[in-house]
C-alpha cells in the first residue's frame, strides 16, 4: 500500500464519523477510487460502466456528509424569524432532529423551532430556507426527481428508473404521494402566476414588429375512478365505477415564431401550453394567462383555431371577442367528404372526382362557392335520408362560414389547421391515457400541472436548483 494514501489517518475507531474533516473523507474517497481503477484494470469481465457505478459509490459518503453538514450549517445560521410574516419567533427550542432522504442518502438535521405570535403557528425556519418545508422528508433534488419522473411515466416504472439511474429507492406509494404533493404545489404556483399575468402591466417593446397571436384549443378525455376498493360493490349495484373526463388542452404562439425546417416541416420556436381537467372556466383563465405571458397583450391581432366543438367557439367569443376564429381545415374537409358519401355512397371514383375540386376550392378560393355547390347538390335530390344528411352538413358549413377564410390565412402565412394542438393532445395522452390506466380526480390534475410546467420551461420556478449550473457560475 502506498503511503500517500491518507486512509490510515482516519481509521481511529474512537472518532465519531461526524467529526472527521471533509478533507479526510475526501482522501479516503480518493483511495477508494484508486482501488477501483486497479480493480477495473484487473477484472476481465468489467468495462468502463462498472467503474462509473463504482466511482459514484466510492464518493457517495463524502457527498452525503458534505450535504448533511451544509444543511446543518445553513440551519444553524438561520435566524429565528417567521419567514411568512417576518416576525421574530418566541418559545424557541433547538435540536429538533429530522431525517431527510437526499440525492446521496439519508441526512439528519437539527433545527430550531419557535412560535410566531402573529401567524399563531409553530415555525421551523431552517426547513423553509433549505427547501424542505413542504416535503415529506425529501430533499429538493429528490422532490425534483420524483415529480419529473412521475409526470413522465407510470409510478411503478418511475420508481424502477429512479433506482436504476440514481440508486435512490422510493416505494411506489411514496413516489406517488410525493409527486402529487409537488403537483399540488405546482397548481398553487400556477394560480399565483396566472393572477400575476392578468394584472401585470407589461412593458411595451416599441421596436417590435407587429405580430399575430395564435391560440389553439382542443379536448381529449381521461379515465377516472373514484371510490377505490369499492368497484365490486358498485358493479353489483349496477354502476360502472369509472368515468371519462375532458382534459381541455391549448397551445399558443406568436406567428413570427413559427417557421419551417430545411425539410419544409413547420416548427414553432416558442410555445405556451395549457392542460386541465378542471373544466372550461379553468381552461379559459389558464389559457388567457398563458397567452398574455407569450405576448397576447402586445399582439396586433389574435386568431383562435380549433375543430367544430361548440364549447370552443363559445369560450373564444367570451374570452377573446376581438380575435378572429378559424375552423380546422381538415375537419371541414371531413364534412365535405361526408356530403360526398351521402351523394355517391360506395362509388369511390365518383366521390373522389367530386371531392377533389371542392377541397381545392375551399383551400384556395372561397367557402361561399363551396357552400353554393353543396346547396345545388342538395336541391337536385328528391329528399329522404341522403338529403337529411346533406342538409345537416350544409348547416354546418353555413354556421362556420366565417371561420373558413383559408385563402386569406394561407396568404398571411397563418396556420389553417389545428395540428399543433392536436399533436400536443397526443403527447399528453402518451402519459395520461395508457391502456388500463385510471386516475383519481386530484391525481391527474396534479401530474398534468407538473407536465405543463415542464413543457412551458418553468420547471425551475418549482425547483430553483434545477436552473443552477455550477459550470457556468
Ligand atoms: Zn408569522
Amino acid at each position: 500500500m502506498k503511503t500517500t494514501c491518507l486512509e490510515s489517518v482516519s481509521t481511529s475507531p474512537f472518532l465519531p464519523l461526524q467529526a472527521e474533516p471533509l478533507a479526510v473523507l475526501a482522501a479516503r474517497a480518493a483511495c477508494a477510487l484508486d482501488r477501483s481503477i486497479q480493480q477495473l484494470v484487473q477484472a476481465s469481465d468489467q468495462n468502463l460502466g462498472h467503474l462509473e457505478v463504482q466511482a459514484a459509490h466510492d464518493v457517495q459518503e463524502l457527498l452525503r456528509q458534505a450535504v448533511e453538514r451544509g444543511a446543518q450549517a445553513k440551519a444553524d445560521a438561520t435566524p429565528p424569524t417567521c419567514l411568512v410574516c417576518g416576525h421574530e419567533l418566541t418559545r424557541c427550542s433547538s435540536g429538533h432532529a429530522r431525517t431527510f432522504e437526499s440525492r446521496y442518502g439519508a441526512i439528519t438535521i437539527k433545527r430550531t423551532r419557535g412560535y410566531c405570535k402573529r401567524c399563531r403557528k409553530w415555525r421551523t425556519p431552517a426547513d423553509a430556507v433549505l427547501g424542505l418545508e413542504e416535503s415529506a422528508g425529501y430533499s429538493p433534488a429528490v422532490q425534483d426527481m420524483a415529480a419529473l419522473l412521475a409526470s413522465k411515466m407510470p409510478v411503478e416504472e418511475a420508481g424502477a428508473v429512479l433506482e436504476h439511474l440514481t440508486g435512490i429507492k422510493l416505494p411506489r406509494a411514496t413516489l406517488d404521494r410525493e409527486a402529487k404533493r409537488q403537483g399540488e404545489r405546482a397548481q398553487a404556483l400556477r394560480t399565483q402566476l396566472d393572477q400575476q399575468a392578468a394584472t401585470e402591466k407589461r412593458q411595451l417593446e416599441l421596436s417590435l414588429e407587429p405580430y399575430q397571436m395564435i391560440l389553439q384549443l382542443d379536448a381529449w378525455n381521461i379515465r377516472e375512478r373514484d371510490g377505490w376498493g369499492q368497484s365490486a360493490r358498485q358493479r353489483r349495484a349496477g354502476q360502472e365505477p369509472e368515468r371519462w373526463h375532458w382534459v381541455y388542452t391549448g397551445t399558443c404562439f406568436r406567428l413570427d415564431q413559427r417557421g419551417r425546417t430545411a425539410g419544409g416541416r413547420p416548427i414553432i420556436s416558442e410555445r405556451g401550453f395549457v392542460a386541465t381537467r378542471c373544466g372550461l372556466d379553468a381552461l379559459r383563465e389558464q389559457m388567457h394567462a398563458e397567452a398574455l405571458r407569450r405576448g397576447l397583450g402586445q399582439a396586433a391581432g389574435a386568431l383562435v383555431v380549433g375543430d367544430g366543438a361548440v364549447w370552443l367557439w363559445r369560450l373564444a367569443d367570451d374570452r377573446w371577442p376581438q380575435a378572429r376564429q378559424r375552423l380546422d381545415f381538415y375537419h371541414a374537409v371531413q364534412h365535405l367528404a361526408a356530403v360526398g358519401r351521402a351523394l355517391f355512397a360506395e362509388d369511390k371514383v365518383k366521390l373522389t372526382a367530386w371531392l377533389k375540386p371542392l377541397v381545392r376550392q375551399l383551400k384556395n378560393e372561397s367557402s361561399v362557392k363551396v357552400i353554393g355547390q353543396l346547396e345545388e347538390a342538395l336541391a337536385a335530390l328528391p329528399g329522404g335520408t341522403r338529403a337529411t344528411a346533406i342538409t345537416k352538413e350544409v348547416e354546418y358549413f353555413r354556421e362556420h362560414q366565417g371561420r373558413m377564410d383559408y385563402r386569406a390565412g394561407r396568404r398571411a402565412g397563418e396556420p389553417i389547421g389545428s395540428g399543433p394542438v392536436e399533436a400536443t393532445c397526443r403527447q399528453y395522452q402518451c402519459r395520461f391515457k395508457r391502456p388500463g390506466q385510471f386516475w383519481s380526480r386530484t391525481g391527474d390534475e396534479s401530474l398534468l400541472c407538473l407536465e405543463t410546467f415542464w413543457r412551458n420551461g418553468r420547471w425551475s420556478l418549482l425547483f430553483p436548483h434545477s436552473a443552477f449550473n455550477p459550470a457556468r457560475n
